[in-house]
């Protein structure tokens, strides 16, 4: 494993004590207020739609690392991204999803997190700065179990995902403003207590807001049995700024879970990026049903619950963006 570019602890002599301190502190300032005033101002933001099946489309093999192309392939990635912001997306994440150690390793890619994270920002920032829209950079789960579950300590669970962190804001510590980002983005979680240490591992790092969605894939609870009203209270507890679902199955399921979400935290900032349906296989292409006027109904349906941020996830293509933008502003 490589630790290269991690905000490394030292140990820094005050009075009588030793206190640990980040090389890297936080960076609270104007540009990570950015999200902030975009939702004040805008009261409702669009999300971007999938970036992994966007790629597969593009040719990247089944099974390839969608992240390796930031440092191979870079123009691919970057023509995602200008899909989205071309038809109104505010908010682009990162192709940075698996880009933890963890799932690297997979790949054997596990010495380059710093640089995929890194890369992935530069791509995203490229894109988003000529339409004036935010980059969030993207963490997913790791890959692995927690112990008791599985094999990842709490502690080798914090340093990976502070490994990630670390490249996602290497170029806003710096104050870069070719690859800085505007907040940070953990998605896809089932494990509350993972969640929790993504959360950590972005504020020990960094200033910026903290999105948080899980993914309510199993009769409307997490695999991990966590529910929406849970997740949403135990998130803001540690501090999230944004909460919500994503991926998931059906529309349906998806609704009832910020649905459930809403009832427990009338005053969260709500996030839903749902998968366009619930997909199926047609020959060797996987297919997903939601059509772009469905996803559009669905975006009024939601407004009505006073979500604000909205986007897709797996299966949604700039076409369904395009009409969930349209759909902004109206009632169902
Ligand atoms: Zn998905």
């Amino acid at each position: 494993m490589n630790n290269k570019g991690l905000g490394k602890t030292r140990k820094v002599s005050i009075g009588e004590g030793s206190t640990p301190v980040v090389d890297n502190p936080p960076v609270p300032d104007a540009q990570s207020c950015a999200f902030s005033r975009s939702l004040t101002q805008q009261q409702l933001l669009l999300l971007d739609g999938a970036m992994g099946t966007q790629l597969f489309d593009r040719g990247l093999p089944p099974g390839d690392p969608p992240e390796m192309l930031n440092l191979v392939e870079p123009d691919i990635v970057r023509s995602v991204h200008n899909e989205y912001l071309s038809v109104g997306s505010d908010i682009i994440l990162t192709n940075t999803f698996g880009g933890n150690r963890h799932r690297l390793a997979l790949h054997a890619l596990d010495d380059k997190v710093y640089e995929i994270n890194d890369a992935a920002v530069r791509i995203a920032k490229q894109a988003a700065l000529k339409f004036e829209a935010l980059v969030a950079g993207s963490l997913g789960p790791l890959g692995a179990l927690l112990v008791p579950l599985g094999p990842v300590s709490a502690e080798e669970a914090l340093d990976a995902f502070k490994e990630q962190v670390d490249g996602l804001t290497a170029g806003t510590r710096n104050r870069d403003p070719n690859s800085s980002i505007d907040l940070l983005w953990v998605e896809t979680m089932s494990s509350l207590d993972e969640a929790e240490i993504a959360v950590d591992a972005c504020r020990q790092l960094s200033g910026l807001p903290v999105a948080v969605t899980m993914s309510f894939d199993t009769n409307r609870h997490t695999m991990m049995g966590v529910s929406p009203a849970n997740a949403v209270k135990a998130l803001l507890d540690v501090g999230a700024s944004a909460v919500g679902v994503n991926c998931g199955n059906s529309l349906e399921d998806n609704e009832a879970a910020i649905t459930q979400m809403r009832e427990a935290s009338p005053e969260a900032v709500l996030i839903v990026k749902s998968n366009a349906g619930i997909p199926e296989w047609q020959g060797a292409k996987l297919s997903y049903s939601a059509t772009p006027a469905l996803m559009a109904d669905f975006t009024r349906r939601l407004q009505d619950l006073g979500v604000q941020l909205l986007g897709g996830c797996c299966g949604t293509t700039p076409e369904h963006i395009a009409a969930m933008g349209s759909a902004m502003g109206e009632t169902a």
